[in-house]
């Protein structure tokens, strides 16, 4: 199954579709998909925990224990992560953290510093 859009005017998530249009049951809102488009370009900004929009090369804050794969320690709440570079994907975070080594994070996790 392919995951529709959110609803662009309520950010509904029920929508669904109707021939070529998307309609939103909340709010009744109908849209082409191609208008998606832009939503979809506006959603590649990776926003921090707080809704601030990252950008490469700034410094977060990690808001939460993180579990490190393979490693016993953990990286922990409050740890500095400096120059980070944004990618795609489920962490969308590229990083370095001392002691860690190259790391990926997810920006629901971290802070903008
Ligand atoms: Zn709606």
């Amino acid at each position: 199954m392919s995951e529709l859009p959110n609803c662009p005017k309520c950010k509904s998530e029920y929508t669904y579709e109707d021939g070529s249009l998307l309609v939103c049951p909340e709010c009744a809102h109908e849209w082409a998909p191609q208008a998606e488009i832009e939503v979809a370009d506006a959603q590649k900004f990776i926003k921090d925990a707080s809704g601030n929009v990252l950008a490469d090369g700034d410094s977060v804050t990690v808001i939460k224990d993180l579990k490190v794969k393979g490693s016993s320690s953990a990286i922990k709440i409050g740890t500095k992560v400096k120059n980070i570079r944004l990618v795609d994907g489920d962490h969308n975070i590229d990083c370095h953290i001392d002691g860690f080594g190259a790391m990926k994070l997810k920006s629901e996790f971290v802070k903008k510093a």
